[in-house]
């Protein structure tokens, strides 16, 4: 007996133990984990004509041993297979179920993995799978009980493919898993969630015959089986467009990419033009756990009539656009296409501009009439786009900047950049942002509450990339991008100015003297009206923002060398004004002053103290 790796045990537990309500699934992910496999076959089958092309999936019955069998001639699986697939959850899973396991239901944690051939176990005490892999010579048998283990032994069996025989566990209370026996129940679930699938999916069903040589007065009927096709085979995208349905092309999605939750947009188009393809088109609700790594493999499933000639075809689907899912089938291309032809192919190209403009499109459709939907998209995948506009020197930037979104400090939700121009006030000539690590410290910047109080709306920036968006955006309908932390932004009256200078020529020594002691910690050290109620705050002269400087100092190879040009700000209306000017001739407490102000704006700006120990002495000293 092998032991399953840990993590999968604990999956396999709580498969075994689920209380999902939707233990029916099984049988879809089942059914789609056979079609893919026959999906592989077929396409080695157009070059290897000893392949028996025959494709089709069975469905068997045996109440008396209680058993529910599903078979199909696929791909199979080697015993090396059978060990790496079902020996052990998927890496990602693993991977997935450490970090976010705390603290939620079964049904959250099942969705969030679609564990496919595990899902059995939800109504199986014991499956056995038989299986014989294309190119292999022997055969293999793989049991399992549940979380204790499973046996691998060697097998005689004729022609490939894969046959899964799932013991159901015993009727209860909570449960009646005997429905499996019913050929109407499997009938039903396979016309709900398999119906498309392109194979025959084959049962022996019982039917009411007469009896032939019947007496047509007094007929006589008797029970039969028949081997019935349970399922249309039409696959979706075949259908006319107005015979699929919204909820069919959920289904669909779920089926075909093995996720729980249904799709926050789904798109059915059939594309005439330079090139011809029938597309459905997905944006899952959550982005996968490692999306934002490069474990992540991005691409659709592209057809070539009907055939599935490549699984994820990342060729098809630009980075920025990556979360999205979907099937591809066009007639347009080579059935033998090969990885190398495809990036340069040029109607792989075609299709994949043609396909980036109708994601976008539909994209702007969302945000338009579908916002609430649109704000869920960008909580997972905003990431994506933003990258999207700032890598390559900005390439893309204008195909994406109206996707964009940011938090607003007035309407206090995500507005896009053109809602935010439309509603400048008058004289406002730049877009005006302020960074940090939360809208919550974003809107405690000393910097922003004066700006608030004069009724302008301020973008926060919350992530990393966000400011390198817009330095590599610039402006956006000719309106400059303008941070509250940049050293010249002010909002300033010109009766404000004046008096600013006014105070300024006033305090002129005590300042240059702050700057002495200060040394190159800052380039300036100044007054500055823009401030309400905070004494001080950091602002940034040069091309360096200090949340750039944040950034660039927590990447993995920082050198620290990357600095902002740091200006330090004195309210000109703060009473400390009056205190520090007592100090002016007395270095020693200008100094001890110099450095606890300093250090406050550090903080402010979310930035850590420079130098504890000095700080922690100057500000005792002067308590
Ligand atoms: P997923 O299908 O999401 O990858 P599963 O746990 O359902 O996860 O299956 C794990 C792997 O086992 C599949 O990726 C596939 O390689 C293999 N597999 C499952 N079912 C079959 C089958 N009927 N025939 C051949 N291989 C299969």
């Amino acid at each position: 007996m092998k032991q399953f790796k840990t993590e999968s045990k604990r999956i396999l537990d709580l498969m075994i133990n689920s209380i999902y309500t939707n233990k029916e699934i099984f049988l879809r992910e089942l059914v789609s984990n056979a079609s893919d496999a026959i999906d592989k076959l077929k396409f080695i089958s157009l070059t290897d004509t000893k392949v028996n092309s025959d494709f089709k999936i069975n469905i068997s019955i045996d109440k008396d041993a209680r058993t529910l069998t599903i078979e199909d001639n696929g791909i199979g699986m080697t015993d090396k297979d059978l060990e790496k697939n079902l020996g052990t959850i998927a890496e990602s899973g693993t991977l997935a179920f450490k970090k976010e396991n705390a603290g939620q239901t079964d049904n959250e944690l099942i969705g969030q993995f679609g564990v496919g051939f595990y899902s059995a176990f939800m109504v199986a005490d014991k499956i056995e799978v038989y299986t014989k892999a294309y190119g292999a010579d022997k055969a293999f048998k793989w049991a399992s009980s549940g979380a204790e283990g499973y046996t691998i032994d060697e097998i005689e069996k004729d022609g490939l493919g894969f046959k899964i025989v799932i013991y159901l566990k015993a009727d209860g209370e909570e449960y009646k898993y005997s429905d499996f026996l019913e050929e109407y129940k499997i009938s039903s679930l396979i016309k709900q969630y398999s119906d498309y699938i392109r194979y025959p999916i084959e049962m022996l069903m019982t039917r009411s015959k007469r009896k032939e040589g019947s007496p047509d007065d007094k007929p006589e009927y008797e029970q039969v089986k028949e081997l019935e096709t349970l399922n249309s085979m039409v696959p979706l995208w075949k259908k006319a467009k107005s015979e699929v349905s919204e909820d069919n092309l959920k289904e669909f999605y779920k089926n075909e990419f093995h996720d729980y939750q249904d799709p926050l947009k789904s798109v059915y188009a059939k594309i005439e033009g330079t090139v011809t393809y029938d597309t459905l088109l997905f944006v899952p609700a959550r982005a996968p756990f490692d999306y934002y790594s490069k474990d992540y493999k991005k691409g659709v499933k592209l057809y070539c009539n009907g055939v599935m000639i490549m699984e994820k075809c990342e060729e098809l689907i630009p980075d920025y656009f990556g979360f999205v899912r979907g099937i591809v089938d066009s007639s347009d291309l080579s059935l033998n296409i090969s990885r190398e032809i495809l990036q340069q192919d040029r109607q792989v190209k075609a299709i994949a501009n043609s396909l980036e403009k109708k994601i976008s499109a539909e994209l702007k459709k969302m945000m338009e009439d579908d916002r609430e939907n649109y704000e869920k998209l960008f909580a997972e995948f905003g990431l994506s786009i933003k990258f999207g506009v700032y890598a390559g020197f900005g390439m893309n930037k204008d195909k994406l900047k109206d996707l964009l979104m940011f938090y607003s400090s007035k309407k206090e939700k995500l507005v896009t950049l053109s809602e935010y121009v439309k509603e400048m006030q008058e004289g406002q000539e730049d877009i005006y942002y302020a960074c940090g690590e939360s809208y919550e410290k974003i809107a405690s910047l000393p910097q922003i509450e004066k700006a608030k109080d004069k009724g302008y709306e301020i973008l926060f920036f919350k992530d990393g990339v966000d400011e390198f968006v817009a330095k590599i955006l610039i402006d956006y309908e000719g309106k400059k991008f303008k941070s509250v932390s940049e050293a010249d932004f002010s909002l300033d009256s010109d009766e404000e100015k004046k008096e600013l200078d006014q105070k300024s020529e006033e305090f002129k020594d005590l300042l240059t003297a702050i700057k002495e002691q200060l040394g190159d910690k800052v380039k300036e050290v100044r007054l500055t009206a823009k401030l309400k109620t905070y004494p001080v705050c950091l602002t940034a002269a040069g091309d360096i923002s200090i949340e750039m400087e944040k950034v660039f100092n927590s990447m993995p190879n920082a050198d620290g060398k990357m600095k902002a040009e740091k200006i330090l700000e004195i309210s000109s209306t703060h009473k400390i004004l009056d205190t520090l000017k007592k100090y002016s001739e007395d270095k020693e407490t200008l100094k001890k002053y110099a450095t606890v102000l300093y250090e406050q704006a550090r903080l402010l700006e979310g930035l850590s103290i420079d130098d504890v120990t000095g700080f922690v002495t100057a500000m005792s000293d002067i308590m």
